[in-house]
């Protein structure tokens, strides 16, 4: 449930609330963000629900008291109305305007991560990426740098000044990666590793969570509940694409995640085309389109020469290919931006529930 103070309100009468939702044996989190205090009642509240509502109403300073009907709190829109927007080094991610992050699937060398970055940055890359820790399928296959690479990608991030972005395998790399890098990135394949998601939550940066290639929109966002309860609001959730029985592409990019996103959740929704697709050319149509349906963002694997890298050449784009899909998502995004609503503000007071059977 969530509590929202009336503005006038003091902090002992915020105080007296949390020290009830206490007395319950639940936690009381506070929100951020907003202009007066809200306070989000997490914990299994179970048969006393009734009973704790009616006590909050009665105190002073109470506004108003709410049952979240959401499994994940801190992640539903209805226990934080406003978009979470991240500031990082001057850049916004999730105020509207538009993210472009890009950059080599692995760091190779000092210089092919120097000459990526300052390239992409021309072209209007907003946020750099480039994989220090590599999940590789193989274990023959190249694992990355590792910090050598967080080195590399950090210099890179300084000389551009665009804020980075690298992905945390473990717990015990968290510290490290978060010393060199603005984003941790959380992987598909770890998106229900709770040690991890707990450990990331609790290092200070803001983490894009990848979706797990075979989660329901409902388990990745209890994962962020995750990382947003162990203390970082400042949670990204990047469609990624998920594994269906199509084998032409190397996932299914599942592009109603976006619109569905923004309408459960205030957290900032980018996609990625290139794990998306696996395959260079749908690289574009796919960014096109996530622009178009509202994402706040885009990530794209580049590489100097996609046909030599040392992992994921095949979806890498080009420089060229880069700057050409750029310039393509400013248009579509300058078009689409005062378009995009929320399909169910417009449906009225539908409650989404499961898919329709047919
Ligand atoms: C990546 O972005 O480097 C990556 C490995 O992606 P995913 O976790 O989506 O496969
Ligand atoms: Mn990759």
């Amino acid at each position: 449930m969530i509590v929202v103070m009336s503005v006038g309100a003091t902090e002992q009468e915020a105080n007296d609330v949390r020290d009830m939702v206490k007395s319950f044996g639940l936690s009381p989190h506070d929100n951020y963000g907003t202009q007066r205090v809200v306070i989000a009642v997490l914990g299994d509240v179970g048969p006393q629900r009734d009973h704790l509502m009616s006590k909050l109403n009665l105190m002073p300073g109470v506004e108003s008291v709410t049952p979240i009907s959401r499994p994940y709190k801190l992640t539903s829109r209805e226990s934080h109305p406003e978009d979470t927007v991240i500031e990082l080094r001057g850049t916004k991610i999730g105020d509207g305007s538009l993210t472009i992050m890009a950059g080599p699937c692995a760091i190779e060398d000092r210089d092919m991560m120097l000459l990526t970055a300052k390239t992409v940055a021309a072209a209007g890359a907003t946020i750099l990426r480039g994989g220090a820790f590599k999940p590789r399928t193989s274990p023959y296959a190249f694992q990355g740098l590792g910090i050598e690479g967080l080195d590399y990608l950090a210099e890179a991030g300084k000389e551009t000044g665009l804020p980075t972005i690298t992905e945390v395998m473990e717990p015990s790399q968290v510290d490290v990666v978060a010393k060199h890098s603005d984003i941790l990135q959380v992987g598909t394949r770890n998106m229900q590793n709770y040690s991890l998601l707990t450990a990331v939550g609790k290092a200070g940066k803001p983490v894009m969570l990848k979706r797990g290639y075979g989660a329901t929109i409902e388990e990745w966002l209890m994962a962020a509940e995750y990382i947003i309860s162990a203390g970082q609001p400042n949670v990204i959730l990047c469609e990624r694409g998920i594994r269906t029985f199509e084998t032409y592409t190397r996932n299914t990019l599942d592009l109603t995640a976006v619109p569905l996103l923004h309408h459960l959740t205030h957290l900032p929704v980018v996609v990625d085309p290139s794990h998306a697709t696996g395959k260079r050319w749908l690289v574009r149509p796919m960014a096109m389109a996530a622009v178009a349906a509202g994402a706040d963002g885009i990530m794209v694997e580049v590489h100097p020469r996609p046909d030599e890298a040392k992992s994921d050449g095949e979806q890498s784009l080009t420089f060229d290919q880069f700057a050409d899909m750029a310039s393509a998502l400013r248009k579509i995004h300058e078009e689409v931006r005062t378009l995009i609503k929320d399909p169910f503000a417009m449906a009225g007071p539908v409650r989404l529930g499961g898919a329709s059977k047919h």
